[in-house]
């Protein structure tokens, strides 16, 4: 693959691999895109990411109070941070992303971010027809079967 994998390693244990976002716009999938907005109530321009740690970051993304946090404390992610998961994890606006975090983040400090983001990307594929999926869908559009990926 071409991109460049550190740049996925989302602090908050979000990888990014795996989002909606960073994967219509490597894609350039505008169809995608189009569903997209929507979900997140931004305009179609407006959804672009190359990943947490790059620097074409998505709006939401760009001001997470997470990502502050651990840069705040000089650390790669909350899996280093003792805290974990503290008030900013278990207020987290979004039901999936708390989730995730909360599955996610113990799942990189047992492994280490290397293979943490190698199952990760196992992870999220789709258990009867071996499509990629993304975070937060609930059916596969390769076979239609019904999948959970949080
Ligand atoms: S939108 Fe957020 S979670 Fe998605 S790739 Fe960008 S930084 Fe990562
Ligand atoms: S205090 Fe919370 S947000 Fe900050 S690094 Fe620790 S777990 Fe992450
Ligand atoms: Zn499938």
């Amino acid at each position: 693959m071409m991109d460049d994998h550190s740049k996925l390693a989302a602090p908050c244990g979000m990888y990014c691999g795996v989002c909606a976002i960073y994967i219509a716009h490597r894609d350039d999938n505008l169809k995608f895109k189009e569903r997209l907005t929507g979900l997140y109530g931004v305009a179609i321009d407006e959804l672009h990411c190359k990943g947490c740690l790059s620097d074409d970051v998505f709006s939401y993304c760009r001001v997470c109070p997470i990502k502050a946090c651990t840069a705040q404390k000089g650390i790669e992610g909350c899996h280093q941070c003792a805290d974990f998961p503290c008030a900013h994890i278990e207020t987290f606006p979004f039901p999936v992303g708390k989730k995730v975090m909360l599955r996610s983040v113990p799942a990189r400090r047992e492994l280490g971010t290397e293979r943490w983001m190698e199952e990760e990307e196992k992870r999220y594929r789709c258990p009867r027809c071996g499509n990629a999926l993304f975070r937060g869908v609930k059916r596969c559009r390769g076979c239609g079967e019904a999948v959970q990926m949080d």
